[in-house]
């Protein structure tokens, strides 16, 4: 029997989400306006909080149609028209992007997210930073900032006590799997990032890409077990003598269509960075092998 060439089977394509929505009595939803083949029907933006002043978790890429929407999602889910403070999962541009104009919009809010100086000192508005640990508190919620990263060097996720749910950001997405680059922390880091999540006390998910995910064990062991199975893959590759990631990408992505394969094959670099680093493979330019 031919082997699975996957885990996670489910992909973006063709998902759609509400401009606005309520997902539970403390969260609702902003879409971000920036649909595409890596965001899925956009960024979720999220307000927390059940007062009348609630939290903004992430902003979205910064489009001028998210403001007005914005303004009437925050009144037509919470019945408000201010916000407490923005925070932001990290800073890649469709989570930070829409900081000026909701902050032209809101007023002067405090802005927090975990540091990261090289990417930070892109923007010109003032950072407030948090660590693993840190609490947020905003009406009937409390929520706990844990550094995750992997996709991102300064990712943080934001557990919500209260609903015993997890904002994901880019960490875990609502359908198909997230990029996973080395200047974010690679591959290694980005495992432990997913196994340190599944340690939570978890009832529901909330991604920054996609819809809930109400099942959030099955999701993290899934994610897990996907990494996994390309890692095999990756090894049976080097074992059958393949030495370059384009022959890599042909042999693995079968399912895949071309237009796909550098992405594939951007994924297959983290597996062969993360095996070089355990001092698994060994690299010599563009060509890899097996210790
Ligand atoms: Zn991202």
């Amino acid at each position: 029997m031919a082997q699975p060439q996957r885990v996670v089977t489910d992909t973006m394509a063709g998902l759609s989400l509400p401009d606005f929505d309520i997902w539970s009595e403390r969260v609702a939803t902003v879409l971000g306006q920036n649909p595409g083949p890596f965001t899925g029907p956009g960024t979720n933006t999220y307000l927390v909080g059940t007062g009348k002043r609630p939290i903004l978790l992430d902003t979205g890429i910064g489009l001028d149609v998210y403001d007005p929407l914005l303004e009437k999602g925050l009144s037509e889910t919470k019945g408000a028209n201010e916000l407490q403070e923005i925070i932001l999962t990290h800073v890649h541009q469709d989570h930070i992007g829409g900081v000026p104009n909701v902050k032209k919009r809101f007023g002067e809010l405090t802005v927090s997210k975990h540091i990261w100086p090289e990417k930070d000192q892109a923007y010109n508005f003032p950072l407030t930073y948090i660590e693993d640990g840190a609490q947020i508190e905003t009406d009937g919620v409390t929520l706990r900032a844990i550094h995750t990263p992997g996709h991102a060097k300064d990712h943080l996720c934001y557990y919500l006590e209260e609903e015993k749910a997890l904002f994901t950001g880019d960490l875990v997405l609502g359908a198909g799997t997230t990029v996973v680059p080395e200047e974010g922390g690679g591959l290694i880091q980005y495992m432990a990032s997913l196994r340190k999540l599944l340690e939570l006390d978890l009832a529901v998910i909330y991604p920054a890409h996609g819809p809930a995910i109400r099942d959030p064990y099955k999701k993290l062991n899934e994610y897990i077990a996907h990494r996994e199975l390309r890692e095999q893959q990756v090894l049976d590759a080097l074992n059958a003598g393949l030495t370059q990631i384009p022959a890599m990408v042909k042999r693995i992505y079968t399912d895949v269509p071309e237009f796909l394969h550098v992405a594939a094959g951007n994924s297959l670099q983290s597996h062969l960075n993360k095996l070089k680093a355990e001092g698994v493979a060994k690299q010599d330019g563009e060509e890899w092998a097996l210790v």
